[in-house]
């Protein structure tokens, strides 16, 4: 048995888990509302529930307390260093609706706008509906970002008319001619943003967001612009804020600081010619430690929510002080940072498919020499010689699979091959010692020998990014923590696609590896998945690739220790419901069966039309 801090670390959960997400002394996942709260439940539990309402895997659990938690510490993070840099102005957030705008989500965090004056951020019509018909604090804004047409302008226009405060923000040099134009034909002043392009670019994923070719925001040619057509409109006053978005998931703290000091300079620059200007949006991009090792790594990032706070209030301040310049009020749009953690994507186990132990080779009669050279290879592999056995080993497979695509191998000899060539790559790695080889040439083999566990969902509906962007989110058993020992495997999903499979993991020490830890591959003895950490954009990105629905989904309240209710729960898409958003309504093809069978009624029809019916009604998922 492992200790519960051997599980803890096996899996890096300490990095990731963030104080919400954990393992308990008997090996079970758990969740608690807050860091360091006594609130903790089994995740488990919570799925046995659901199977008891009837639901089965994949489940989508959402934690709205988690959210909530969230809000609450962006904020005091940036009271906390207001309070230590004695920082003139306050901070206020908004939350980006893009990041996940599912109502469950927005409520839970909107609820939090009251204490906070927490905002929301729309990037199009629709968002700006959205966020216009929430109960937000009378302070919290609304910011309009992404291109705009004469509606989206003309309904953020009378929303601020009507009380809200909302900011267009200008992407581009046409966005200011046309708020403007607009403004003046319906008679309300707007209030202004611009955003701005800063030299300065982010780090990570999605470097490419910022910098000199960004596709938003004004260059300082333009902003000059938009400051003379303000002046020459007689309205420099109607520019209330500058923004900035330097891109997602930023790694490194020292892109932050850059950034943010440039843009406090220019906020300055603008503030002297447009004084009613008072809000610097900092944008997106605080970090999420996805694979726990808290280091600049693409999946990772080198600071903590603190130091973030602490860096942007004080470079603000510094920037500022030097200009002799009245400090703006601080807004910022995390979404990731506030979403990640509030849901869990938990999916069973079907089957297993690859090697899952040793084998016993029969070549055929008479082998190929490629087949009994990899046979002597196999019988002389040691610490040794392990990697000039596994190259050898490669090229003779190789060897073999060009005869036999030529038609002088056999297929006995083919199988031969692959057979003694898995066989070594897994010899190798029982007589190395990994722990002292090179970690990607070992991941490297654990990732070839590893079998393939099956799991009953859809990476394109659950966890987009992992393909999308080859992101790495924490997985890990839900039970069994603390078995002894473990079987290494990679995972695939339930759709057609080749590309539909898991292969990134975070490893033991925050690296990367090609394969994850399972209690056992003996699915008799069954245990469900976490993927963890898919709050921010997996929501929305999911798609109906396979014509695989939507999971089920329960939002989860915990209310004490072992203590929880289910507060919402929602059946995932039928057939029919999944075929509906592509032009095939269910009655269409009812009566397109009845068409071609309503003639016949023998037994053997009604049988074939009730199957019919019934695989309409039931999920898209499979039964175990
Ligand atoms: C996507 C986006 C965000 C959210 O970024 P996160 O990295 O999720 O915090 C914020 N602002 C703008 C303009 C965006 O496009």
């Amino acid at each position: 048995m492992l200790t519960r801090e051997q599980a803890i670390a096996r899996f890096a959960v300490d990095g990731w888990g963030a104080g919400y997400y954990s393992i308990d002394e008997q090996g079970f996942a758990t969740v608690a509302d807050k860091p360091g709260s006594s609130n903790v439940v089994r995740i488990p539990d919570v799925v046995e529930e659901l199977r008891r309402r009837g639901f089965r895997s994949p489940f989508l659990l959402r934690f709205p307390q988690i959210l909530k938690d969230r809000v609450g510490r962006l904020h005091s993070a940036f009271n906390e260093a207001i309070k230590e840099f004695n920082y003139p102005a306050h901070f206020q957030g908004v939350y980006p609706v893009k990041v996940n705008q599912q109502r469950v989500v927005v409520e839970a965090l909107v609820q939090e706008s009251s204490a906070f004056r927490y905002g929301l951020e729309a990037g199009s019509k629709a968002e700006l509906v959205l966020a216009l018909t929430q109960e937000l604090h009378e302070e919290a804004l609304v910011i309009c970002n992404g291109y705009k047409d004469r509606d989206y302008i003309e309904l953020a226009l009378r929303a601020a008319q009507a009380g809200s405060r909302v900011v267009l923000i200008c992407e581009t040099i046409h966005e200011v001619h046309d708020v403007l134009s607009i403004s003046q034909e319906v008679g309300i002043k707007p209030a202004m943003g611009m955003r701005v392009r800063l030299n300065s670019r982010g780090s990570g994923k999605w470097i490419e967001s910022g910098g000199a070719h960004a596709k938003f925001g004004l260059s300082s040619l333009e902003i000059l612009e938009c400051l003379k057509l303000l002046e020459q409109a007689g309205c420099p006053d109607v520019l209330r804020a500058i923004h900035f978005h330097i891109g997602s998931q930023i790694n490194d703290i020292l892109a932050v600081k850059e950034a943010v000091k440039e843009a406090a300079r220019l906020y300055c620059h603008i503030k002297r010619r447009s004084p009613g200007l008072d809000y610097l949006d900092m944008g997106g991009g605080l970090g999420i430690d996805y694979d726990g090792s808290s280091t600049a790594t693409d999946w990772s990032r080198n600071y903590t929510l603190e130091e973030y706070c602490r860096d942007c209030v004080y470079n603000v301040l510094s920037v500022c002080e030097q200009e002799e310049v009245k400090p703006p009020v601080l807004v910022t749009e995390s979404g990731r940072a506030v979403t990640a953690f509030g849901a869990l994507t938990v999916v069973s186990p079907l089957k297993v498919i690859g090697r899952t132990g040793p084998r016993q080779i029969e070549p055929g009669k008479d082998p190929c020499h490629q087949v009994v050279e990899l046979r002597s290879i196999l019988g002389d592999i040691s610490r040794r010689n392990w990697r000039e056995s596994v190259n050898d080993a490669k090229s003779l497979n190789e060897e073999v699979l060009l005869g036999f695509k030529l038609g002088f191998v056999s297929l006995e000899d083919r199988a031969a091959g692959e057979a003694y060539f898995s066989e070594i790559c897994a010899r190798a790695l029982e007589v190395m010692n990994p722990a002292d080889e090179d970690s990607e040439e070992v991941a490297e083999l654990q990732g070839h020998v590893a079998p393939m566990v099956v799991c009953n969902f859809s990476v394109f509906q659950s966890t987009p990014d992992t393909w999308a962007v080859r992101q790495v989110f924490p997985i890990m058993p839900l039970s069994r923590l603390t078995a002894d020992g473990s079987a290494l495997a990679t995972i695939g999903d339930i759709t057609c696609d080749s590309d539909g499979r898991i292969d990134d993991f975070l490893g033991e020490t925050g690296s990367c590896t090609k394969t994850i830890p399972l209690p056992s591959l003996n699915l008799d003895e069954p245990f469900l998945l976490g993927i963890y950490l898919v709050g921010a954009y997996q929501d929305t990105l999911g798609d109906y690739h396979n014509l695989m629905g939507a999971a089920n989904e329960a939002a989860v309240w915990i209310d004490g220790a072992g203590e929880f209710r289910v507060v919402n729960q929602y059946r995932g898409s039928t057939v029919s419901e999944a075929m509906q958003p592509f032009g095939y309504e269910r009655q269409m093809l009812v009566s397109r069966f009845d068409d071609r069978h309503g003639g016949d009624d023998s037994a053997d029809t009604l049988r074939y039309r009730d199957c019919f019916l019934r695989v309409l009604s039931s999920g898209t998922y499979l039964r175990r």
